[in-house]
């Protein structure tokens, strides 16, 4: 893990917990630069990138993503805020996801955001109400886009979100029986279709036939509302390892498949035709991200070995309870001059990973290829950069979030650390 970045201008993960202690969050903002070019070469020429802050709403993490010239999407009033402190202009920002309350888009719209996805017919005559009575600039025309749920899954996709009976977007088959029901109404206009399917998708194949059943969906959906659109929103999924040990997956052939898939559905697509656009979290700062912990005691109890660490699903793996991680699988890290540094053979004993809570859900698994633990040693766990902290328990027991250090992009290093705080809340 040290290697992988030595030489970028980053600190190290041990470096880090030497200086700032742990537990900590490192991020490496060259990761992120690559891992963007990475994703950019990969998709058509010309083709726009949103960044989803919800797999890290970090100001700095996605700050790099904005001045790399990517959009943000984000689905709540607290992404909006980090978005516009990272310095997205409002104008690149769509503001999307399901059950949008009035209040939250009337804070959209007076921050200056004009493009939403809207998810079903009550959202579309929210937006255009609450447009009405608010915004900063009434002359400006809302943009919206139409989230489509598709009718069938796509083979191969894990964790689906579209082509299920689920709560986001409409579905196709709904828009297609009444279209007159998606038209647009006041300030507010239809431009775009979002076919966000799903996440982590395992291969370039997969990907491809997702991108193919989304524009095949874009072709039927334009003939049925008697409409051009201009931006078709694709969708995304693309994968990466999630704290477990493993490269990025670069995609070879992707650009190339996509191309074709656009030239066969959408042939103007090259000259005026619609704009194209994908959206992604975890590929883009996935593997920037390492947390680090330390060994806190080693203990038996009736036969079973437990490591109790410093951190635990308060920091990483909230959503596991909920059965959306797959078992998390920490790399060992020691401090230089560590006193078993000499002890690396795997014992072959399985070894409990918990952390502080009083809750024995607080288990990140059982490995048995980890060295024997000792108190005080550090563990690391690789590509945390997405869905750590931000999809974590951090208010349960109320210990303090873990430092947050971001590295490298020729920038000097910085720590910080959020904090929950209680405000009074005055009466409506
Ligand atoms: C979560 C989400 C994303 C990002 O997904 P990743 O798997 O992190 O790339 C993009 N779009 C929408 C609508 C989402 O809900």
């Amino acid at each position: 893990m040290t290697d992988s970045i030595a030489g970028s201008g980053a600190i190290s993960p041990d470096a880090a917990a030497a200086a700032y202690g742990t537990p900590l969050y490192l991020y490496d903002l060259n990761v992120v630069a690559q891992s963007h070019a990475d994703l950019v070469a990969a998709l058509p020429e010309g083709a726009v990138l949103h960044y989803s802050l919800k797999a890290n709403p970090h100001p700095d993490v996605a700050g790099v993503l904005a001045r790399l010239g990517c959009r943000a999407e984000v689905s709540s009033t607290g992404e909006l805020d980090s978005a516009l402190v990272a310095g997205f202009a409002p104008a690149d920002i769509t503001y999307s996801g399901p059950a949008k309350t009035v209040p939250e888009i009337g804070e959209a719209l007076r921050a200056g955001v004009t493009r939403f996805s809207v998810e079903s017919v009550r959202d579309l005559e929210t937006l255009s109400a609450v447009a009405r009575d608010t915004g900063r600039d009434p002359d400006a025309a809302i943009e919206c886009l139409l989230r489509i749920n598709a009718d069938r899954p796509v083979p191969g996709m894990g964790l689906a979100m579209a082509g299920v009976s689920t709560k986001f977007g409409v579905d196709f088959a709904r828009v297609l029986a009444d279209p007159e029901a998606f038209q647009d109404t006041g300030r507010v206009r239809i431009t775009g279709l979002h076919l966000y399917m799903g996440t982590n998708l395992p291969t370039e194949d997969v990907l491809l036939g997702q991108f193919d059943a989304a524009l095949a969906m874009c072709g039927e959906l334009a003939r049925a509302l008697g409409r051009e659109f201009g931006e078709l929103d694709l969708g995304g999924g693309f994968g990466t390892p999630y704290a477990q040990a493993g490269e990025r997956p670069v995609y070879p052939g992707l650009r190339t498949g996509l191309e074709k898939l656009l030239d066969e559905h959408v042939p103007t697509w090259r000259d005026g035709g619609p704009a194209v656009s994908f959206e992604s979290g975890r590929y883009l700062v996935g593997s920037c991200g390492t947390l680090v912990t330390s060994v806190v005691e080693v203990k038996e109890s009736k036969g079973r070995q437990y490591a109790l660490l410093d951190s635990g699903i308060h920091h990483l793996g909230g959503l596991a309870g909920l059965r959306r991680l797959p078992p998390l699988r920490p790399g060992l890290l020691r401090l230089p001059g560590s006193a078993h540094a000499e002890d690396t053979e795997p014992t072959g004993r399985p070894v409990h990973l918990v952390g502080p809570l009083c809750t024995p859900l607080d288990q990140w698994g059982s490995p048995s290829d980890l060295p024997a633990l000792h108190a005080g040693d550090l563990l690391a766990v690789p590509n945390t950069g997405a869905y750590g902290l931000t999809a974590s328990l951090v208010g349960f027991l109320s210990y303090p979030a873990p430092v947050e250090v971001v590295t490298g992009g020729g920038r000097p290093t910085t720590a910080s650390r959020t904090v929950l705080t209680r405000t009074p809340v005055e009466r409506n």
